[in-house]
């Protein structure tokens, strides 16, 4: 008999996870579980779609999926179709990896008004994600759009705000969001950070594409930079005086050379979305920064905008049963394990933090932990699972229908876009039925 394993979530920590057990716990039966009918997590659902070479990681993901033992089951929520409890009844070893999903709120009044929209909702609606479609903001009116928080996420949001048709037609977007953005008649967008410059989280490679947009300006105010990054951690200091080096270019834009101008704002956090029903323009506070540490002025200043995104970050959705550490919004862990047969990896474990790669570091150091433990098969595992799904009329997507839908949206991709994404679940239900009729 082999070890019985269930990964909750097909995002690169499980994946890397999956990988990792292989090895260590050799003939281990592995299922990866996922809520949704396709796999990969953020690289396919959060990853921006003008960045194609990141999903290249998929590649490797699809090659695991092919390893002796493993089984996709998409369309399988923990929480939703199958317990917590029900689950470590079944498996020998459960190895929750399903990301950090919750946006964070920011807590100002006003932040339920139309115009507000959560990040989860936005970058779901721009990547296709089933169920965010039924979130989709509306951009008609919207000249001035903010987008608040200093990481990558921001500068996604942001720079896919800012493109042309021809520069969104070169990725995966939706195509009722990039024609949503291309319509709309915005001329400002804001990257707004509670901090300064220096203690921003954005990656060189993602902020220097802000030089090269088609018909967009990216602007910084000189005054707001300082002269190098001397603040920063002794191990940050490298990467954020290039950081530094690229927000002093942006500094010498002019902003009539384009239509659309992009302004980074730091040291300013919002205390009020302005507006009746519908968002009219947001109110900031003014900052100064003492050591790291963002201090309110009293200064407040007004921006007109009819968008607004937060993106200050994720919490781990609860799920009965599961032990949860409120304060840190992930699962309740030491390093990685949860209870005696459970474990945690990824975002659910450590919050979101750290780059695709992250994960693999940090999902093999828990796989030896499990090694470690030295886990004893004797439950049910996968065939226990399938009875159960059966019982309850769940609609399991494995390896070779995601396979299917995968060929189907290739098929619907043309010119520079490789693929065109199925939008709901039963978009992609009926590729599989009319594959199965065929
Ligand atoms: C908008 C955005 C853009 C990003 N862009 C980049 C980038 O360009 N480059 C980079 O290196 N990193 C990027 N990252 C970070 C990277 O995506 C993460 O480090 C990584 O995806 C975290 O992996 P994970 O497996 O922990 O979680 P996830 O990737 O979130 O995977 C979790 C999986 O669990 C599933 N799941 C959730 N709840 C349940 C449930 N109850 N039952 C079953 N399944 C469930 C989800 O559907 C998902 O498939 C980005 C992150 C975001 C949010």
């Amino acid at each position: 008999m082999s070890v019985a394993v269930a990964i909750v979530g097909s995002g690169p920590a499980g994946f890397y996870a999956a990988d990792a057990l292989l090895g260590k716990l050799p003939g281990c039966r592995i299922d990866i579980l996922d809520r949704l009918p396709t796999p990969f997590g953020l690289v396919r659902a959060g990853v921006a779609p003008d960045h194609l070479s990141t999903k290249n990681v998929i590649r490797l993901y699809e090659k695991i999926l092919d390893k002796d033992g493993v089984r996709l089951l998409g369309n399988v929520g923990l929480g939703r179709d199958v317990s917590y409890d029900e689950l470590k009844r079944l498996y020998d070893v459960v190895v929750l990896a399903f990301g950090a999903e919750e946006p964070r709120r920011l807590c100002v009044p006003g932040e339920d008004r139309a115009g507000v929209v959560n990040v989860t909702d936005f970058v779901g609606w721009y990547n296709a994600v089933p169920g965010a479609r039924d979130c989709a903001p509306d951009l008609a009116g919207v000249r001035g759009a903010v987008v608040i928080g200093n990481g990558n996420v921001a500068l996604d949001v942001a720079r896919l705000l800012a493109k042309t048709a021809e520069e969104l037609a070169r990725g995966d977007i939706a195509p009722p969001a990039a024609a949503a953005i291309t319509a709309a008649p915005i001329t400002d967008i804001w990257v707004i950070g509670r901090r300064g410059p220096v203690q921003s989280s954005f990656s060189f490679p993602v902020l220097s594409e802000f030089s090269g947009l088609v018909e967009a300006m990216a602007l910084v105010d000189p005054g707001q930079l300082p002269a190098d990054a001397s603040a920063a951690e002794e191990a940050e200091r490298r990467k954020k005086e290039k950081n530094l080096q690229v927000l002093k270019i942006l500094a010498a834009n002019s902003a009539d050379d384009k239509p659309v101008r992009i302004h980074f704002a730091f040291c300013a956090a919002p205390v009020a979305v302005l507006g009746e029903a519908r968002m009219t323009g947001l109110e900031l506070m003014r900052n100064r920064l003492e050591g790291n540490r963002a201090v309110a002025t009293g200064e407040t200043f007004r921006i007109d905008a009819q968008l607004m995104v937060p993106t200050i970050g994720y919490r781990v959705s609860p799920i009965a049963g599961l032990p949860f550490d409120s304060e840190r919004g992930i699962v309740a862990n030491r390093d990685g394990r949860v209870e005696p047969g459970v474990y945690v990896v990824g975002w659910a474990k450590r919050g979101p933090t750290g780059v695709v790669g992250t994960n693999r570091v940090d999902s093999r150091t828990v796989v030896e932990l499990i090694a470690a433990d030295g886990p004893k098969a004797g439950k049910p595992g996968g065939g226990g699972l399938d009875e159960l799904l059966r019982a309850r009329g769940v609609r399991v997507i494995g390896t070779a229908d995601w396979r299917i839908i995968d060929a189907a949206e290739r098929a619907r991709g043309r010119d520079a876009r490789p693929r065109e994404k199925l939008a709901t679940i039963e978009a992609m239900l009926a590729v599989l039925d009319s594959e199965a009729a065929a």
